[in-house]
């Protein structure tokens, strides 16, 4: 897929306090959706108000379709950057219908045909039937729709989405999640979501940076970066996780407390590691175990189409999902099974 946008050690500092965004850099293609993660406050919508041309950069490029938009030297109007933008509280024209929010941006196309356009896109995002209506008369999910088509209407390479999934209820946030991926695949749009939620990141994304203190610690598919973590941060904030050293002697397979342990690499002395709890399982203990190998189940956490466990094994605690069939009580002896590979962790710099 070629690229369609470019960022290159993109810096922006506010204060003397050292830079919110500091040296990101990454790339979208064309026709996908990428995803920027990360804890609040960790530099998101600031990389995006950079990218859109409402901040300058201190240090850095930002280009889309090798078209230098924003450096130190050089600044686009947002107006002029061709990028389409949903910001978090959808920001509509209140005195104006949901049809004339829509043909606003119309300006490139002649008066007369601009409200037969942006009906057109409104149906498409389910919402032609509403096109006279103000918004304050709509619901959220109804206004992140006509949001949406405000920004894609123009047909803009790139549209920006500024959490714009947070003020919905959880049902409405999955279908409209679902919704307006399919929207922008069939309009053939790239687009950029920044989100403090991991799993609307991973089921929204074709790809994820993950992002920590305004650094980008890993670029990756939702399945990398989630089963293929490459830093502490990441593997923690994707979901639960098993994190314990090993010693390693510069082969992919370790004695452990867990067994004969597979790693993802070669890794030598002491590293850090990283497994899901849903690649481990329990068993019973045969007998044959040393004492050492058998654990106990300190706590069972039923959440009806699947268990955690919480193992305590020489001291750390384990956590290990399973299906409901494979029922343990509390106190009772197991073993922890390792089902998958364990990943090394980069160490923190
Ligand atoms: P959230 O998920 O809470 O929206 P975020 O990851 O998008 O967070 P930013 O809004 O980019 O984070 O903010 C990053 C840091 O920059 C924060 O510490 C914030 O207080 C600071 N910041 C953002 N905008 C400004 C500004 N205009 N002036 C000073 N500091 C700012």
């Amino acid at each position: 897929m070629k690229q369609l946008l470019r960022v290159d050690h993109l810096t922006k500092a506010f204060d003397d306090n050292g830079p919110v965004v500091d040296s990101v850099t990454f790339e979208v293609r064309e026709n996908e959706i990428f995803a920027l993660l990360g804890p609040s406050g960790c530099g998101k919508t600031t990389c995006l108000r950079l990218i859109s041309g409402f901040e300058r950069a201190d240090e850095g490029e930002v280009y889309v379709e090798e078209e230098l938009l924003e450096s130190p030297d050089r600044h686009v109007a947002p107006q002029d950057r061709g990028i389409g933008f949903v910001f978090q509280d959808y920001a509509l024209f209140p005195h104006l219908s949901v049809i004339d929010n829509v043909a606003f941006g119309l300006t490139d196309i002649p008066k007369h045909k601009r409200h037969v356009y942006a009906e057109e896109v409104l149906c498409r995002t389910g919402m032609g039937d509403y096109k006279d209506r103000n918004p304050s008369e709509l619901s959220g999910g109804q206004q992140q729709r006509v949001a949406l088509a405000r920004a894609i209407a123009p047909k803009p390479k790139l549209v920006l989405l500024d959490e714009p999934f947070s003020n919905l209820d959880a049902v409405l946030r999955e279908s409209t999640r679902k919704e307006v991926r399919s929207i922008l695949k069939k309009a053939g749009m790239s687009a950029l979501l920044v989100t403090h939620d991991q799993e609307e990141a991973l089921s929204f994304a074709d790809r994820i940076a993950v992002m920590n203190d305004g650094r980008i610690e890993q670029v990756g598919t939702p399945e990398e970066v989630y089963y293929k973590p490459k830093t502490k941060f990441v593997a923690q904030f994707l979901g639960r996780t098993n994190l314990f050293r090993v010693e390693a002697a510069g082969e992919e397979e370790v004695m452990t407390e867990l067994g004969k342990l597979h790693l993802n690499c070669c890794a030598r002395g002491r590293v850090l590691c990283s497994i899901r709890p849903e690649h481990l399982t329990l068993e019973k203990p045969n007998g044959a175990e040393l004492d050492s190998g058998v654990g106990t189940v300190v706590n069972r956490e039923f959440k009806g189409h699947d268990i955690t466990y919480h193992v305590m094994l020489n001291g750390e605690r384990y956590l290990v999902h399973t299906d409901n069939r494979l029922l343990f009580d509390p106190e009772d002896k197991v073993v922890i099974k390792p089902l998958e590979s364990a990943v090394v962790l980069q160490e923190d710099q």
